[in-house]
């Protein structure tokens, strides 16, 4: 970073203000019809039509074609909750890149831990994954985070090291632009217990590091990097006020239009 670009960044801290443009994403999982998702979208866009982050919603697969007609025109971007690698073959219930594309979405979820824990998903397919996001133009938000057991171990950086190196394998040469990584300690998620903000912050800081050492500075200085696991309408705010934190991956909250909408507009 030159010397403007310190003197700039100390700048917009005293002001509070953000160094990369926050993202508030919200991940519906396996909730919400298709009916249901219109209902709720009807309800919060009136109420977020002023926000100045960037907001993505991620439905289910079957409300996402639907859905990105509803988004038309407003500041709220598609995403989806997992992909396949390969664009098409025989893969029996997949949905691939390409067919996400093609319905106008933009960003897509990886190594969420549901998908690590329930369905088995390990580092080297997510590294496909994000290898075939990036090919297809999608956005990958890729998600890391320790097992309460790993905590108290206390390996969670390990666990984090690990996660990233293996997800980011072989992209060193590649635009990473596109890139969000969403932190979500695993014993956070769903379950009403939030990281605090000073250890949320300083395990985001060590994975912009560990960016920086992977891939190079300059991209680990834009990434946007999230914090998820019970992000509420009470705690956001003061999540939000920490430097390397840029932004929340939200997943009960984001079901219900006006807490959501209390996220958003932190
Ligand atoms: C998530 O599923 O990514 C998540 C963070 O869920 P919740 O906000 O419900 O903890």
């Amino acid at each position: 970073m030159s010397k403007l670009d310190n003197r700039l960044r100390s700048l917009k801290i005293k002001r509070g203000e953000k160094m990369r443009k926050p993202i508030i994403a919200g991940n519906w999982k396996m909730h919400n019809t298709l009916f249901e998702s219109g209902e709720m979208l009807k309800e919060l866009l009136p109420l977020v039509n002023k926000s100045s982050v960037e907001v993505i919603i991620c439905p289910n697969y079957t409300s996402l074609t639907e859905i990105f007609k509803l988004l038309k025109g407003s500041n709220i971007k598609l995403g989806a909750q997992n992909m396949h690698y390969e664009e098409k073959g025989a893969y029996t219930g997949e949905v691939s890149p390409v067919f996400l594309k093609e319905i106008g979405v933009d960003y897509i979820i990886l190594g969420h831990s549901e998908r690590r824990k329930i369905f088995g998903e390990i580092d080297v397919i997510i590294n496909k994954k994000i290898k075939a996001a990036l090919k297809h133009n999608l956005s990958p938000i890729l998600c890391v985070g320790e097992t309460l057991e790993e905590r108290e171990k206390d390996i969670t950086y390990e666990i984090i090291k690990k996660q990233i190196e293996y997800c980011l394998e072989g992209l060193k040469d590649t635009n990473l632009d596109k890139l969000v990584v969403a932190y979500e300690p695993v014993w956070a998620i769903g379950t009403g217990k939030t990281a605090t903000k000073e250890d949320a912050n300083d395990v985001i800081s060590f994975i912009r590091r560990l960016l920086s050492e992977y891939i190079n500075k300059k991209m680990a200085d834009k990434t946007r990097i999230l914090y998820g696991g019970s992000v509420k309408p009470n705690n956001i705010k003061e999540l939000m006020e920490m430097g390397e934190i840029d932004g929340a991956l939200v997943g009960g909250a984001s079901l219900k239009a006006n807490d959501f909408a209390k996220i958003i507009n932190y």
